[in-house]
């Protein structure tokens, strides 16, 4: 038993634990994508307000606020759920498998905005044993540039913060413990689209056209050594092409191929080298073939970095509750939760989420990819332990 400021937190979160795993399954069967989130931003809301915390709609377009004043307390703590789900298909015989063609829950969201619910309203009726006031940030768009997490801020979510705090439930490593990693801990996603230009024409004569595939083909094989050859090999950068579309029929060369793919680096300027690097060698091999290239990047979200002292506060809070893994580590993947963190202190924390027993063993984005209903007692015992077991002054 976990005793925090007098509250049997175990005892506490039983008594939400029913209905975060119905409201999880309820969001997972009526997935909602980008910022199209009415329905799951309802649910947050009201189940909010029926415990009595004040709540604001509408914040970010349509995110959810809810907040606990504490009266007297010199700091405002953030917890932040997000809410959207992903444009694709579920693969499951889950009875709560969603039911909209083309939108499914397949990164967990549903499971962080069920955890918060059911933490605001666990923290709601122990409110006179808080440290300091809490609020609740439920977001939407996160999976999709420019994200939510912006419009969220410019609505003023983070005024009166002093620290905010996200959690994702994360399939690297076993139910039942917690990571929480200081500095970097995800990437910044750019993405990059390339016209590579040719002169189309018959395929029985290549020597009359100029052929933009055979282009594009070496363009992709050059750029295998930006990493390799021009990123400090200290630095952690990935460069995939992840689409080549060029070409509609087997006896005509096409006029133009186009090439899309990411460049992820936990560093701003190891990730513009690379995008340089790139530019570069598309517009000097195009030249060399004969072709053009037209290079586009677009900026993804900011490197997610967490503050030590954030991390001190989760760490020394969710340890009386939940063993912290050594198992955890800083990923390439992207996160508009990063762009909190360029305003006030920020840790990002994953909540384990793997049984391989259960043949929960996918990675997020996995159509199977599926919420270990064991992690998420323990999402909201953390939760519950961060808010109950915070410093009471800075
Ligand atoms: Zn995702
Ligand atoms: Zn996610």
């Amino acid at each position: 038993m976990a005793t925090i400021r007098e509250v049997d937190v175990d005892a506490l979160v039983d008594e939400v634990i029913t209905e975060v795993i119905a409201l999880q399954r309820d969001i997972h069967q009526h997935p909602e994508i980008g910022f199209d989130t009415v329905r799951t931003a309802a649910l947050a809301a009201e189940a909010m307000r029926s415990a009595g915390i004040d709540v604001r709609e509408g914040i970010g377009k349509t995110g959810v606020v809810g907040d606990i004043e504490v009266p007297g307390a010199t700091r405002r703590i953030a917890l932040r759920a997000d809410m959207d789900a992903l444009p694709m298909d579920e693969d499951s015989n889950l009875p709560h498998k969603s039911s909209i063609p083309g939108a499914a829950h397949m990164c967990g969201h549903d499971a962080h905005t069920a955890m918060l619910t059911g933490a605001a309203r666990a923290l709601a009726s122990v409110r006179d044993r808080l440290p300091c006031s809490v609020r609740f940030i439920f977001q939407p768009n996160e999976e999709a540039i420019p994200g939510g997490a912006t419009a969220m801020i410019a609505d003023g979510c983070l005024e009166g913060v002093d620290r905010i705090f996200g959690m994702h439930v994360w399939p690297v490593f076993d139910t039942g413990h917690i990571g929480i990693l200081e500095g970097p801990v995800m990437a910044q996603p750019d993405v990059f689209r390339i016209v590579i230009g040719g002169v189309g024409g018959h395929a029985a004569a290549p020597h009359v056209v100029i052929d933009p595939i055979v282009c594009a083909a070496q363009v992709v094989s050059a750029a295998q050594s930006i990493v390799s050859r021009n990123i400090d090999p200290q630095e952690a950068c990935v460069l995939s092409f992840t689409q080549f579309h060029g070409g509609t029929a087997d006896n005509v060369i096409s006029e133009k191929v186009e090439l899309r793919g990411t460049i992820r680096s936990f560093v701003q300027e190891v990730g513009a080298t690379a995008c340089q690097r790139l530019e570069e060698i598309a517009t000097s091999v195009a030249k060399g073939h004969g072709c053009t290239a037209e290079v586009e990047f677009t900026e993804g979200y900011p490197v997610t970095f967490n503050d030590p002292e954030a991390c001190a506060e989760a760490r020394r809070t969710i340890s009386a509750v939940t063993p912290i893994t050594d198992e955890a580590f800083p990923v390439l993947g992207g996160e508009d939760f990063a762009y909190y963190g360029q305003v006030i202190p920020a840790a990002f924390l994953f909540l384990g989420n793997r049984d391989a027993s259960k043949g929960i063993v996918h990675y997020c984005h996995h159509p199977r990819f599926q919420v270990d209903d064991a992690a998420m007692p323990i999402g909201v015992r953390s939760w519950v332990a961060l808010a109950l077991g915070a410093a009471e002054t800075a």
